[in-house]
């Protein structure tokens, strides 16, 4: 079957078709053969430079040989125990030697499990409710955080069967404006038990903290008794060895991870000061407990994974962001296009949109019709990037001057098109 066939047979079992609703592009999506290094074949017997690379997490190239051998050697010594393993001591050392906020970590399967725990431990320290989240954020698919949310979603309305008494706690303002995070705190400080922020919003595009944004919600957050949670699900090993914290140098109190670090398999985890991830159970009170946390598994692929991320593999992986950046940037000079080019290291996302993007409210008035006439045309040039204004580019290390010099005329033409040029 091809995957028109494929999709019009999965809508009969999985409700859309999909799994997870960003992938259920119009007027179908297609379906995947295999995919290796830069590239993902569909099972219509094309082939595209993948830029979308699982949302994030496949920072290496898609099979990367390191991870395959060091899975194939664990999946014949069993693929889950209930009980604990060397290798989650090796992991976590590895994360602490890394990440700067980080003493003690606790391994969870998605980003979406790691802020909701999160959020409880920040709730059971400071023993207040409330959090403050971003307009836009998205912080995973829990009922906590689904209150304004981004992640390819940011026209569809809240979603329904989350009772108002849930997300009454759940606060939000627009990300960069320190006058409206200040006054929301003066009225309810008390009550707040954290602040938790994508230091990067990569799931409304790409925005960037303004200069000093993340230093004053630091500063602000300590004065009043609020636990910052860096949610570093898209950022961590992606800025750099130790995430955006590192990148920003802007220590939180407690972190979030997901994506890369399980090197691409289901993985998360929240990470933070001994005193406070020493109240999760079993030698606090804050429960959190999971069958497959820390599964040998997500755990061997994250330690190959980080093994691989050096400081001279940042260093690559942020030349090939800047070269494709610059020939981007080129690119909509020469055909004198109101759009804008936003991101950082290996992230970028284009703005149908003429004014400067820094929050969630500006990212709305893009033009997604537009967009979509893009998004089509790069695929028809042979290169899959998420088909959506409101997610993040990527590329892997596996992304070779080849394949960069390849997307670049892609965009090109499916600019023009877009734009009538
Ligand atoms: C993807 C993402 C999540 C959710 O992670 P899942 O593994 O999909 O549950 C949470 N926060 C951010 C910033 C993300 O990008």
């Amino acid at each position: 079957m091809n995957s028109k066939e494929l999709f019009e047979e999965s809508k009969k079992y999985l409700p859309g078709g999909v799994d997870s609703p960003v992938r259920a592009f119009k007027p179908y999506p297609f379906f995947v053969e295999k995919a290796r290094g830069s590239k993902i074949w569909d099972v219509d017997g094309n082939k595209y430079i993948d830029n979308c690379l699982g949302y994030g997490p496949i920072i290496l190239g898609h099979g990367n040989m390191k991870i395959v051998e060091a899975i194939a050697k664990q999946l014949s010594n069993g693929t889950s125990y209930g009980a604990p393993t060397e290798n989650e001591i090796t992991l976590a050392k590895m994360v602490v030697d890394r990440v700067p906020c980080c003493e003690m970590i606790r391994f969870v399967n998605s980003g979406t499990e790691a802020t909701m725990s999160a959020i409880r431990l920040a709730r059971g320290f400071t023993g207040k409710d409330k959090i403050i989240k971003f307009e836009g954020s998205y912080h995973g698919a829990h009922d906590y955080v689904l209150v304004k949310s981004g992640s390819g979603a940011v026209t569809l309305p809240d979603s329904l069967g989350i009772p108002k008494d849930t997300t009454k706690n759940t606060l939000s303002v627009p990300f960069n404006d320190e006058k409206a995070l200040e006054d929301l705190i003066k009225k309810q400080k008390d009550q707040i038990a954290a602040v938790i922020v994508e230091p990067v919003m990569a799931n409304i595009g790409c925005v960037e903290p303004k200069k000093g944004f993340l230093k004053f919600l630091r500063e602000i957050t300590e004065e009043n008794n609020i636990l910052l949670i860096f949610d570093e699900v898209i950022t961590g090993f992606r800025l750099s060895k130790g995430g955006a914290q590192t990148y920003y140098h802007t220590i939180p109190d407690i972190v979030t991870m997901g994506k890369i670090i399980g090197g691409g398999f289901p993985m998360g985890a929240f990470a933070g000061k001994k005193e406070i991830m020493e109240m999760i159970a079993p030698s606090g009170n804050v429960y959190q407990a999971g069958t497959f946390n820390g599964n040998p598994i997500s755990v061997t692929a994250g330690i190959s994974t980080l093994k691989q991320l050096d400081q001279t593999f940042y260093k690559d992986l942020n030349k090939k962001g800047d070269f494709l950046r610059g020939k981007i940037a080129e690119i909509i000079e020469d055909l004198d296009l109101a759009i804008n080019l936003v991101g950082l290291s290996s992230m970028f996302q284009i703005y149908f949109n003429p004014k400067e993007v820094l929050n969630y409210e500006v990212a709305k008035q893009s033009d997604t019709e537009r967009f979509l006439v893009y998004f089509k045309e790069l695929m028809n040039n042979g290169v899959f990037i998420p088909p959506s204004q409101f997610e993040c580019n990527f590329i892997s290390c596996a992304h070779n001057k080849e394949d960069l010099t390849e997307i670049a005329i892609a965009i090109e033409s499916a600019l023009k098109i877009a734009w009538n040029k």
